[in-house]
């Protein structure tokens, strides 16, 4: 069996259950070939051993079985960085750069104080860690097993900490300059929860309206600004009106709204007056 006669089996296998089996057929021959995808396209007439087949075959009933890509490979990309990613955190999304994007056309690059609540695989407070020297960044997260591996993506960076907590406990009032979340946000009874069963379920659902985390993190997370501070939140395609009414409700102003790269309503920003 060729390289190529082997992809060309693998993307109508994955066909049913992919939305990319071309290139998911790649990267996991490649991962089984510590190859990149560059060298299997220049190497498609090579002939595999038995033992790459097996082990590709492995890989390949994991993503049959609608295993994320992510999880198989053990990282993803987002912003600048690859992030190792595990069952224990969810895995980023394209869209949540919109909110990196946001910080950093919002806030200079003098010294502030960030949080980032709920920070999974550490993949926005790294990125903004790494991108602005100068801010001090604290990714806080309920999961120990999530701050384990997001230690382990933040490398050498000295200007963020990475801690348990449960949102805002311990953050001291009047603190911070700016505080950014992507919090669980689906209704528990959605079905598209089914198609993410992979991912910790308590990093992507919240109650019946999927609005729990997001209330309580909105009037804490007011608290612990200092004036003018901001808070800036990832919210579901149809709960920007609820969001934008709880930041106002808690006494946020100039509170906005921002769409994704989709067109899809995706974030709420608002500042302690
Ligand atoms: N945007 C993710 C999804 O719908 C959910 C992320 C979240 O709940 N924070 O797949």
């Amino acid at each position: 069996m060729t390289i190529s006669g082997l992809l060309a089996a693998a993307q109508s296998r994955l066909s049913p259950v992919s939305d990319s089996p071309h290139l998911d057929g790649h990267l996991l021959l490649g991962q089984a070939m510590h190859q990149g995808r560059d060298w299997l396209i220049a190497h498609g007439n090579d002939q595999l051993e038995a033992a790459t087949i097996e082990c590709f075959e492995l890989l390949m009933e994991r993503r049959i079985a609608g295993e994320p890509i992510a999880y198989i490979l053990g990282t993803q990309g987002f912003w600048r960085h690859e992030f190792h990613v595990s069952p224990a955190v969810l895995i980023p999304r394209p869209e949540t750069e919109l909110l990196i994007e946001i910080l950093l056309a919002r806030l200079g690059p003098d010294p502030r104080q960030i949080v980032d609540l709920g920070t999974g695989s550490g993949a926005l407070a790294v990125s903004l860690a790494s991108e602005r020297p100068q801010w001090f960044v604290t990714g806080i997260d309920c999961s120990e097993a999530a701050i384990e591996l997001a230690t382990m993506n933040a490398g050498e960076l000295d200007n963020l900490e990475l801690r348990t907590g449960d949102w805002c406990q311990g953050l001291a009032p009047g603190s911070l300059d700016a505080i950014v979340s992507n919090p669980p946000y689906i209704r528990e009874q959605d079905p598209h929860l089914m198609k993410l069963s992979f991912e910790p379920v308590e990093a992507l659902a919240s109650g019946p309206d999927g609005l729990d985390a997001i209330r309580q993190i909105i009037p804490h997370a007011h608290q612990c600004l200092k004036n003018n501070g901001l808070l800036l939140i990832e919210h579901g395609y149809d709960q920007q009106r609820p969001v934008e009414d709880l930041f106002r409700q808690a006494g946020f102003e100039q509170v906005t709204g921002f769409n994704d790269l989709n067109k899809v309503p995706r974030a709420v920003l608002g500042y302690r007056s």
